[in-house]
């Protein structure tokens, strides 16, 4: 929307398609009436607000509802929280030709800007009530949003939806607004408001031009509207998209996914017929068993590649790791090499990107890609993983090779080209995960000159973090990867759930890398995983990731597991999974020891007092819990296709606080009880079956209540398998 930056000339969308019809104002109904608390004020205008949020009007009334829920939470929403009257000519405009009325939101930083002046003048008494205040307005209208996008939009006009998508907007720059100027005031309650009111994006950027990978995995795999109306501010096909995505999937993308059986590196230009220059394979050999990492130097006589050894030292030569995609044509090994055009480009890039970060002098310098420095020869390969977590560590530089980056101008707005950055395949492929979060200096090849991450991160963007979504999203987003950073100087921290994160967006040609791209992270050597399967590799890192210890709530990352026995609570894969991370319960830090006959910990479980056998369960299946006197209705999930056990007897909850009224959980079956303690405590060995939700309920009808099943709420130690 308008307080958003926008983007430059040559990607902005211009204004009619902003406007029309996301913003039309329905009629106003905001002026005619006196300023009234937050709940009151659907009141005044004839409607109880739990008539709107339930959608349980007449359906001859949606279009006043629709009217009055705009009024409410746009210019309603604003006087409660600045407790100043709005008026509504600071917020719309009228266009003649289409003689319509349009809201926006120009104006918005202005009155921001006074509500923080009288928020810092007031006492703290007063600050404190208007906290708690604002609180809980915002959480009405935040439950309001999301019950309109789940569930009560079929009650309201057909294009109603849309309109909405403003109202999410406005709210979220409220909340972040609020967190800034009330410092001490709780943070807010929920992670995001989902910008996709229509639950039309996804349409709307396929017709654009975008990848369904990068609108699934990327702009809806963290929905706050300042992304998607930042997103929307950009014409159909903008530079940064410079491929056809027209054969890709939500899960799949079939540009930058490249069948390694066929791939063939390309020339800087279709025409050119260069030859292949490759290193000196005795000289890559020797440098790899001495646990050394090769690196490529041109000289400047002639165009042979010569190779030296980068010790692991702190006088070791400098040398520039180049990060890049393999769809763009860079990928090969050192047997096969790279086409002249293309070794003497990357040269003069690597020179660059070192001037850049260092400034001049430096005419040559030696660079390192997988290309070139890793054979295919499967012993010095394996190697050469184990050494890639230190390639990129210890490079003086980590230079970027992307098409959509490569875009980008230096005069370009800082938001855009964070942006580009943010939806760029680079990031959606899974080694340049670590390759980006080891990288002490940064720099991005863009259109005739080189970017640094460090101007990326300005005084103004600074102080904005925080206090604008936007801002805070895009760049929050880097700096969490960039723990290796030489200006940002952190301790170095890998966290599994970010890692886990991260990974939910990237994908790869060849899945089972996962591990070996990330166990650098964690200090592990990837080499010892190169032998092993995908399933493996995966049981090896969970095991020895974290000395053994996983929280206990991974057992319930959506998605598929792996099959051997003793393994079944084990994700099978993080990349392109579902849903971003590891769902943060209560028992969120609680640990589970893996072992190799199963995951070890303490849960709370649903005990059944009989065994179910599962696959002639109706669904949802009800049961009175005997020790909580609860009725409670279980719903298997019948998509997952997960091997489920013939019997239940048991589930393993997700948390258990008694105020969820969805719990997830997983159907399990006990098959053995043993001691582990001297005062009787026992172990229960579990077989694991398929995800399932428990819902709450009040109130059970007669006749679901003679039916229901006997169970007992227990928090028990477990051993998964
Ligand atoms: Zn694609
Ligand atoms: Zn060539």
């Amino acid at each position: 929307m308008d307080h958003l930056p926008r983007p430059s000339s040559r990607n902005y969308c211009g204004d009619a398609a902003l406007r029309v019809p996301r913003a039309i104002l329905l009629l106003n109904v905001h002026d005619d009436y006196p300023p009234t608390t937050f709940e009151d004020y659907p009141v005044v205008r004839g409607f109880a607000a739990e008539t709107l949020a339930k959608g349980s009007f007449q359906p001859e009334q949606a279009q006043t509802a629709a009217s009055t829920f705009q009024n409410w939470l746009f210019f309603g929403l604003m006087e409660a929280t600045f407790r100043n009257r709005v008026h509504p000519n600071d917020f719309i405009e009228y266009d003649p030709e289409g003689g319509r009325t349009y809201l926006h939101t120009r104006a918005l930083q202005g009155h921001l800007v006074e509500w923080e002046g009288r928020v810092s003048r007031s006492t703290p008494t007063e600050r404190a009530e208007w906290a708690e205040q604002t609180s809980v307005i915002f959480k009405s209208a935040s439950n309001l949003l999301e019950d309109f996008t789940s569930n009560i939009h079929r009650f309201y006009p057909k294009d109603f939806a849309v309109q909405v998508e403003l109202l999410a907007s406005l709210l979220e720059v409220l909340e972040y607004s609020r967190h800034a100027f009330f410092p001490d005031a709780p943070p807010r309650n929920k992670d995001n408001i989902n910008g996709d009111c229509s639950l039309n994006f996804k349409n709307e950027f396929l017709r654009k031009g975008w990848c369904a990978y990068t609108i699934k995995h990327v702009l809806l795999s963290n929905p706050a509207p300042s992304i998607l109306d930042y997103a929307r501010l950009f014409k159909s096909h903008p530079t940064f998209i410079t491929k056809v995505h027209k054969d890709c999937q939500p899960d799949y993308c079939a540009v930058s996914n490249v069948d390694t059986a066929t791939y063939t590196p390309k020339h800087v230009s279709p025409e050119c017929e260069c030859e292949y220059l490759r290193p000196k394979m005795v000289e890559i050999e020797s440098a790899i068993n001495a646990g050394c990492i090769p690196v490529i130097a041109l000289t400047n006589t002639n165009e042979m590649v010569t190779v030296s050894a980068q010790w692991q030292n702190n006088d070791a030569t400098p040398y520039v790791a180049i990060s890049h995609v393999w769809a763009e044509g860079l990928g090969s090994c050192s047997e096969k090499g790279l086409p002249a055009c293309q070794v003497q480009k990357l040269n003069k890039a690597a020179r660059e990107a070192q001037q850049k970060v260092y400034g001049v002098g430096d005419n040559t310098i030696a660079f390192w890609i997988d290309a070139l420095c890793i054979p295919e020869s499967p012993d010095l390969r394996r190697q050469a993983i184990g050494l890639m977590e230190k390639t990129y560590a210890n490079a003086s530089v980590v230079l970027v090779l992307d098409e959509s980056i490569g875009q980008l101008l230096p005069g370009d707005p800082l938001h855009e080209k964070m942006f580009t950055i943010y939806v760029s395949s680079w990031v959606q492929r899974l080694w340049t995960l670590q390759e980006m979060m080891v990288a002490r200096e940064l720099v991005f090849q863009i259109s005739n000159a080189m970017l640094d991450y460090q101007e990326l991160f300005t005084e103004d963007i600074v102080n904005l973090s925080g206090r604008d979504p936007l801002t805070t999203e895009l760049f929050g987003w880097l700096a969490t990867l960039l723990m290796n950073s030489s200006s940002l100087n952190r301790p170095r921290i890998v966290d599994l759930d970010m890692i886990i994160w991260h990974l939910s967006r990237r994908t790869s040609s060849r899945e089972s890398d996962e591990i070996l791209a990330i166990a650098g992270l964690f200090g592990l050597d990837a080499s010892d995983y190169v032998p092993l399967d995908a399933e493996e590799r995966m049981f090896k890192f969970l095991k020895e990731h974290a000395e053994t210890r996983v929280p206990t709530d991974l057992i319930f990352l959506p998605g598929d597991k792996l099959s051997r026995p003793g393994h079944r609570w084990a994700p099978r894969k993080f990349i392109a999974s579902e849903k971003s991370g590891t769902p943060k319960s209560k028992f969120h830090d609680e640990r589970a020891a893996v072992m190799d006959v199963g995951l070890f910990g303490r849960w709370q479980c649903l005990v059944l007092k009989e065994k179910l056998v599962t696959n002639s369960l109706p669904s949802p299946v009800p049961f009175v819990a005997s020790n909580t006197e609860e009725e409670i209705v279980i719903e298997l999930d019948r998509t997952s296709t997960m091997e489920r056990p013939e019997y239940m007897d048991l589930i393993v909850l997700r948390e258990d606080d008694g105020e969820s009224d969805r719990v997830p959980g997983l159907a399990g079956l006990v098959r053995e009880e043993e001691e582990i303690g001297e005062d009787g405590e026992t172990v229960l060995v579990v077989d694991l079956g398929s995800p399932l939700v428990l819902s709450r309920r009040k109130k059970l009808g007669n006749s679901m209540a003679l039916s229901a099943h006997l169970a007992t709420f227990k928090q028990r130690f477990l051993l998964l398998r």
